[in-house]
């Protein structure tokens, strides 16, 4: 048997779970597909997360990187940029197979921890594959003085939108419908700032010239009026593909909709010695 313990994904609440391993002396691996730090480091590095206690003006990376050294400092290993593929228990060995892109590991006991983000839905339009095309944003520093659309109406489309306009890109926001569904913060953040917002508005194509972003031809859905405009780069932020196909394969219970792991208020799974813990998780 490889480890006590192999936690899968290793974000806050991955780490949380290597840390409650680490008081019990546990031999502990937690593997990221990503990088350590889950959502903070991968998806909002850039954004002042405000709502962590004891967290002030602190950003998604640098409150990640706090829980990331902390669970190094604990003698913690963890592999990143390893994806898990899938999990299946030994019932006759009484252990857990863990078999990942690269390796594979034995465990008594697994913890799943892989959030509710699963991969960044595409928008299947012509062009989306030139550069310039992007589902995140790592620093919208690096936009300023640039011509940016970004489209969703959600709070990561919002977020997107407002740290760009704040950054010093000329902005524009596009969304399907009327309203936008982000929280109320993200709301008034956009009303208050310079983001043009298109509304009932979708994309139809992405031009290029020399495998980069153009133009984007875009048409308005309630007066089916179309127009093209000349933009340096495009944030999609459709929304995410769960990982149903992942939970489907491992044979884990979950709720209807494929997108949560059921679990008992000891966050067990219907799996012996595996355990869910984050986003990913449904009291059953
Ligand atoms: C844009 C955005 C902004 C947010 N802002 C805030 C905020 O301001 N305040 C707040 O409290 N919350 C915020 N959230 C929510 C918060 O990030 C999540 O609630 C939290 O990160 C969930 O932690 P988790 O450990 O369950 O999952 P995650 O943080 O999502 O971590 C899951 C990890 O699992 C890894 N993983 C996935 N699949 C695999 C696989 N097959 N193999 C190996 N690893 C895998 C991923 O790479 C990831 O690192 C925000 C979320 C987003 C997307």
């Amino acid at each position: 048997m490889d480890y006590d313990l192999i936690v899968v994904g290793g974000g806050p609440a991955g780490l949380s779970a290597a840390l409650t391993a680490v008081c019990y002396k546990l031999k502990t691996l937690v593997i990221d597909a990503a990088s350590a730090g889950g959502a903070p480091m991968n998806n909002f590095p850039w954004k002042i997360v405000d709502n962590t206690l004891g967290f002030r003006n602190k950003t998604g990376k640098e409150v990640a990187d706090i829980f990331v050294n902390h669970i190094k400092e604990e003698g913690v290993e963890i592999k990143e940029n390893e994806s898990i593929e899938n999990i299946t228990r030994d019932d006759a060995a009484d252990e857990i197979l863990v078999e990942t892109n690269k390796n594979k590991y034995t465990a008594k006991a697994v913890v799943i921890a892989i959030g509710v983000l699963g991969k960044p839905r595409k928008a299947n339009v012509q062009g989306e594959n030139l550069n310039g095309v992007n589902y995140t944003l790592t620093d919208p520093n690096l936009y300023a003085g640039k011509k940016i659309l970004v489209a969703g109406g959600g709070d990561t489309a919002v977020e997107w939108a407002v740290g760009l306009a704040q950054a010093g890109a000329e902005t524009a926001i596009m969304h399907r419908k009327d309203v936008f569904r982000a929280n109320e913060k993200n709301q008034n953040d956009i009303a208050k700032s310079s983001v043009k917002i298109l509304w009932n508005t979708e994309t139809k194509e992405i031009l290029g010239e020399n495998g980069r972003v153009k133009k984007v031809m875009f048409a308005n859905n309630q007066t089916n009026e179309t127009k093209t405009e000349d933009f340096d780069e495009i944030f999609l932020a459709l929304g995410n593909v769960p990982h149903s196909d992942f939970l489907e394969k491992i044979n884990v219970k979950t709720d209807e909709r494929k997108m949560k792991i059921l679990v008992d208020e000891t966050m067990r799974t219907s799996i012996k010695g595996i355990f869910a813990a984050g986003d990913i998780t449904k009291v059953a």
